[in-house]
């Protein structure tokens, strides 16, 4: 693999994904395998600008692929977006010696890094690192099978407050603008009705599945919520709505939050993470930019950034059917 460049930069960048540390381990250690020095960004696009730069060895990223977060920190850049920000970034970059970059981040990541490659002509690959599974060109992000565990989980244990005390339970989880979570979570640990911002419901047909649920003989019901829900109430105010249309249930809400985030990623994750380090260095030196890695039927794909950022990932219809058939 004959290549010019000697030197490759790796960050984090927006919000951070359980999986990320496992990229970095993975960026670093191909790196040091092809004798490419390796310089890790701390902060993201402000540690860019700032310079917040340090080289790691195959040895600095011991002991960190089972660790969720990321030891690179991550953050949100506004100067970023300016054209002066990203030329603050370039300066630094280009006196570091930096000839190319690996982003592991979302949507807004990798906006930013097409933008600052089509100002400068400088090499990046994107990865995919996001809880979200938002992602278009990919049909998995690292730290969404994490996340999934990790609601899957929690509702086994909420089912079983809920079954001894005959409650009906609304849980809400991440997703304002995607219900992959949500579907794949509320499939997974068996909810009775699961709400995506993806399709709307309707109260109506809410009320309507958990008066069949509890004349079916069901004691107990849990009902996710992903954030941006379409019915457009959040869940305290479907609590309230559910109590007052239907008395018989004894409604709780819990809110899942940032626990979703973390934890220490799952298999899947690592071996996915471990996978896209690979292929983006190895894409990097083989000339190509301007791509994100992702994967596809088992096997790792190039995505034009400009086509991943385009639009989110669209539900899983078939997996919405097999929801309805087990709420039966
Ligand atoms: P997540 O999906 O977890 O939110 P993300 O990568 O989409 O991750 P953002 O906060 O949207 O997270 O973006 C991260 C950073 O990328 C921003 O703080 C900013 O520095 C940069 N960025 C986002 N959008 C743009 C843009 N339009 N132009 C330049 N930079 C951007």
């Amino acid at each position: 693999m004959a290549s010019k460049i000697k030197k490759i930069a790796v960050f984090t960048s927006g919000g951070d994904s359980p999986g990320m540390n496992a990229a970095i381990r993975s960026v670093v250690r191909t790196c040091a395998y092809l004798n490419i020095e390796c310089v890790g960004i701390y902060r993201g696009y402000q540690g860019m600008i700032e310079g917040d730069f340090k080289t790691l060895d195959a040895r600095s990223v011991n002991n960190i692929i089972n660790k969720g977060g990321t030891i690179l920190k991550s953050a949100r850049c506004d100067e970023f977006r300016t054209a002066q920000g990203r030329k603050k970034a370039y300066d630094q970059l280009t006196k570091e010696g930096i000839e190319a970059f690996v982003v592991i981040g979302g949507n807004g990541s990798f906006t930013g890094a097409l933008l600052f490659t089509e100002e400068y002509d400088f090499p990046v690959i994107g990865i995919p690192g996001t809880i979200d599974n938002d992602i278009l060109g990919s049909s998995f992000t690292i730290g969404f099978d994490t996340a999934i565990n990790t609601v899957v989980d929690v509702i086994d244990k909420i089912r079983d407050t809920a079954s001894s005390h005959n409650r009906l339970f609304f849980v809400e989880v991440m997703g304002r603008d995607v219900g992959h979570i949500a579907l794949n979570a509320g499939v997974g640990a068996g909810a009775e009705e699961i709400l995506i911002p993806e399709q709307n419901l309707g109260l109506e047909r809410l009320l309507d599945s958990l008066k069949r649920s509890k004349a079916s003989g069901k004691s107990s019901s849990i009902v996710i919520v992903a954030e941006g829900d379409k019915i457009g109430k959040n869940v305290f105010e479907l609590k309230e709505y559910v109590e007052e249309h239907l008395p018989i249930y004894d409604v709780r809400v819990s809110v899942l939050g940032h626990m979703q985030r973390g934890g220490n990623p799952t298999c899947f994750d690592r071996v996915l993470a471990s996978r896209m380090g690979v292929k983006a260095v190895e894409s990097i030196l083989e000339g190509k930019t301007n791509l994100m890695v992702g994967i596809r039927d088992t096997k790792l794909v190039l995505t034009p950034l400009a086509e991943a950022i385009k639009a989110h990932t669209e539900i899983d219809e078939e997996l919405i059917r097999v929801s309805d058939i087990m709420t039966t």
